[in-house]
């Protein structure tokens, strides 16, 4: 079984699908991570090919502190609207959304364009507010200066880039079950994703 997880950053949607594929025993993919790896790739290795560079992206180099920046975040969105960048990086999440055993993947186009077919898609979102707190509080840890204004200007700039592009725009999938997280901790967003699991497998009792 396949499960779509999209919506923008910092709603909450890596959360709710590590939590949920953990529950169903399923592989899990962070998508964002194959577009801040080729942000980064692309700006220390300038003249480099874009198929050069998706060839370097392994799992050692998506263990890169580095690719979980702000600066990450603001490249792979850059990078994400070139239609080259998701040509290239199209077939690794096909076929990791093809394993035998099922999985689970969060980023953007997941339910729309990777996995269309999926019996299970999530939209999660959250006000750009809320967003911009939760994004805050965890880079704030390593970042003393950084200010909140910053980090809700980088939230709407990268919401507006995700939604306005041509290739695979950030939009929900009509048959994807939409959860706001604006007002549930974290308990009650996954405890709503599991109903929904429960409902579409048919195990709710
Ligand atoms: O999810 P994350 O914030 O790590 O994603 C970083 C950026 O990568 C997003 O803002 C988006 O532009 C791009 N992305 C994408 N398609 C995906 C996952 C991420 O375009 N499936």
């Amino acid at each position: 079984m396949v499960i779509a997880f999209d919506g923008p950053a910092a709603s909450g949607k890596g959360t709710l699908a590590s939590k949920i594929a953990s529950d169903l025993g399923l592989p899990f993919m962070d998508t964002g991570l194959l577009y801040r790896a080729i942000g980064h790739i692309l700006h220390h290795q300038k003249d480099i090919t874009i198929e050069a560079a998706s060839a370097q992206i392994t799992p050692e180099f998506l263990q890169n502190p580095d690719l979980r920046s702000r600066e990450a975040g603001e490249r792979a969105s850059i990078v994400g609207a070139r239609p080259e960048v998701r040509a290239a990086l199209l077939a690794i999440q096909k076929s990791f959304a093809a394993l035998p055993k099922g999985a689970v993947l969060d980023g953007r186009d997941i339910g729309t364009v990777i996995a269309p077919d999926a019996p299970i898609k999530f939209f999660i979102t959250a006000s750009a507010e809320v967003r911009a707190k939760r994004r805050f509080m965890q880079l704030s840890q390593l970042d003393g200066n950084l200010r909140f204004e910053g980090v809700l200007a980088d939230i709407k700039r990268r919401d507006e880039r995700d939604q306005g592009r041509d290739q695979a725009p950030l939009i929900m999938a009509k048959d994807a079950h939409l959860i706001d997280t604006s007002e549930m901790s974290i308990d009650e967003a996954t405890e709503a994703a599991r109903a929904w699991v429960r409902l579409v497998c048919g195990s709710d009792d």
